[in-house]
């Protein structure tokens, strides 16, 4: 049953909240509001009763953004109508707990899809807008930012604002990429992509190292819809950096008149078994490779088989292509019982091709190796606090065991110069590691002041808290 709203922060229901990759865990009260009213109420109660709170939408991030140790967490997730949709024009308006697979379901029948998606369904549109999260065609069509029209929005101080790219300008640019920090969104209206087909045309690419994985990014920005790259970081010597690139084009009716019954949203999901093994167990199945030797002997036989024998384009629906993992719902229990990090640094195309090989071959001369990495290219945004620049970003997993620990936040730190050096940044969506000083390295004074005094006017008591925002001192300047 719902605990009343009025009901003291200390007598609300606890639970135990982590991260997605299970490296940060604590414990705090929590409400799921039903309404922009009831945000309100309970921002304020918090405040009276001298806590603090922090939004959680579906508790993708990896690290700690929707988490706060000992005070009150808003679940989000009540919110989750949708306010009207309009297949002429693909607008649609919902409330923040509407998630990506909520829109998917709901418009690909009608010939639309989501703008910009992550590699996952599931997270809120909210939560998507608080990280300005990317998709694999960020530089063509940027974030999910890009395709906002407009967005009700409430502060801890009391006020209610409508944001667009003309009113209230200012908090519309930096509440989105702002992690949560300025206020809740309420509602959210969004421009949908038209498509024509319930498939995508997809091509893999080998690469024989770094190099050729840059020099195809940059021929192929252009003419391609989607591009991201599969990189085996255990590889070194000329093969280093290695891997396949995956790229994907929109498909008119008339290049493929099959695909249009497939927008119909049952036919978009995967069949019970990947590769003859169940869905269920996949996770299970991955984690008997999760150790070195394992994973090289997984990557070296991915490389050699698509230089081998390479697949002419085929047709692959919008989900199977963004949302692979999805299907593996077991596929992070292959990381327990530590749990795993995501590093994943943004780098401007000048200096990334350098830095991710001193990238890689740090982590391999400290024998700590990502077991998948994933590259992307990105444009540059207007969003103040965005983790998007004008290059590349490469994503690499961390198991983490009780010996690796402390080498491997050693290692992260290296890293973490390496990146600022190179005038990079990194993502609060999946950082667990950022510091103070490398938050003011990456963003700059300019900009980390200017959302200070935004977030002095919409919550001046300081009731926005997240253990992100804390351990990267947001407020240190206060
Ligand atoms: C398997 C996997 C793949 C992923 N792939 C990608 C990818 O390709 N690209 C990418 O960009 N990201 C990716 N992500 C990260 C994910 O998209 C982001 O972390 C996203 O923010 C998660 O949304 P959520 O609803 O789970 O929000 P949460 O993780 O719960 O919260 C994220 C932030 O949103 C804030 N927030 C939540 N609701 C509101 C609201 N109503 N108003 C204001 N702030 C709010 C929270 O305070 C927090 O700071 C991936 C994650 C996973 C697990």
């Amino acid at each position: 049953m719902q605990p009343e709203i009025g009901t003291p922060i200390i007598q609300l229901p606890r639970r135990v909240y982590d991260g997605f990759g299970f490296a940060t865990r604590s414990v705090s009260m929590f409400a799921r509001p039903q309404s922009g009213a009831e945000v309100q109420q309970l921002m304020l109660n918090a405040q009276r009763e001298g806590y603090t709170v922090a939004l959680r939408g579906s508790g993708r991030s990896y690290g700690d953004a929707a988490m706060n140790g000992g005070n009150l967490v808003l679940d989000m997730t009540g919110m989750r109508r949708v306010i009207a949709w309009d297949p002429a024009t693909g607008v649609i308006d919902v409330e923040p707990g509407v998630t990506i697979e909520d829109v998917w379901r709901l418009c690909l029948k009608d010939g639309w899809w989501p703008a910009v998606v992550p590699g996952t369904m599931f997270p809120t549109i909210g939560g998507c807008l608080a990280m300005n999260i990317h998709g694999k065609n960020h530089f063509r069509l940027g974030g999910t930012g890009d395709h906002v029209i407009e967005a009700d929005f409430v502060t801890p101080a009391g006020e209610q604002l409508l944001l667009s790219r003309t009113e209230n300008a200012d908090f519309f640019h930096a509440a989105i990429s702002g992690f949560g920090m300025l206020g809740t969104f309420t509602r959210i209206r969004l421009q949908l992509k038209r498509v024509e087909s319930g498939r995508l045309s997809v091509e893999q690419i080998p690469a024989r190292n770094l190099d050729e994985q840059f020099d195809y990014f940059e021929a192929h920005g252009a003419d391609s819809d989607y591009l991201v790259s599969w990189v085996d970081c255990i590889a070194s010597g000329s093969g280093l950096g290695r891997g396949q690139i995956h790229r994907a084009l929109y498909l008119h009716a008339d290049q493929d008149p099959e695909g249009v019954p497939m927008l119909d949203p049952a036919r978009q999901d995967l069949p019970g078994t990947i590769l003859g093994v169940p869905r269920g167990v996949v996770g299970s199945v991955l984690g008997l490779f999760n150790f070195n030797l394992g994973m090289q002997l997984v990557n070296t036989g991915k490389y050699f088989a698509s230089v081998l024998s390479p697949r002419a384009a085929y047709k692959q629906p919008h989900v199977a292509f963004h949302f692979l993992l999805d299907y593996v719902p077991t596929w992070r229990n292959a990381y327990q019982p530590g749990g795993f990090i995501q590093y994943q640094p943004f780098i401007p195309k000048e200096t990334a091709r350098q830095a991710f090989k001193d990238i890689l071959r740090l982590n391999q001369a400290r024998g700590l190796v990502s077991y998948l990495g994933v590259m992307k290219r990105y444009r540059a945004d207007n969003f103040l606090l965005s983790h998007a620049l004008d290059g590349y970003s490469m994503a690499m997993d961390f198991p983490i065991t009780a010996s690796n620990r402390e080498a491997l936040w050693k290692m992260c730190y290296e890293m973490n110069e390496i990146v600022l050096a190179a005038g990079g940044k990194f993502y609060p969506a999946k950082d667990a590691l950022m510091r103070p000083q490398d938050f003011q390295r990456g963003w700059g004074q300019q900009k980390i002041a200017a959302f200070r005094a935004l977030r002095q006017r919409a919550d001046p008591n300081r009731v926005l808290r997240s253990d992100l925002a804390v351990r990267i001192g947001l407020d240190e300047a206060r």
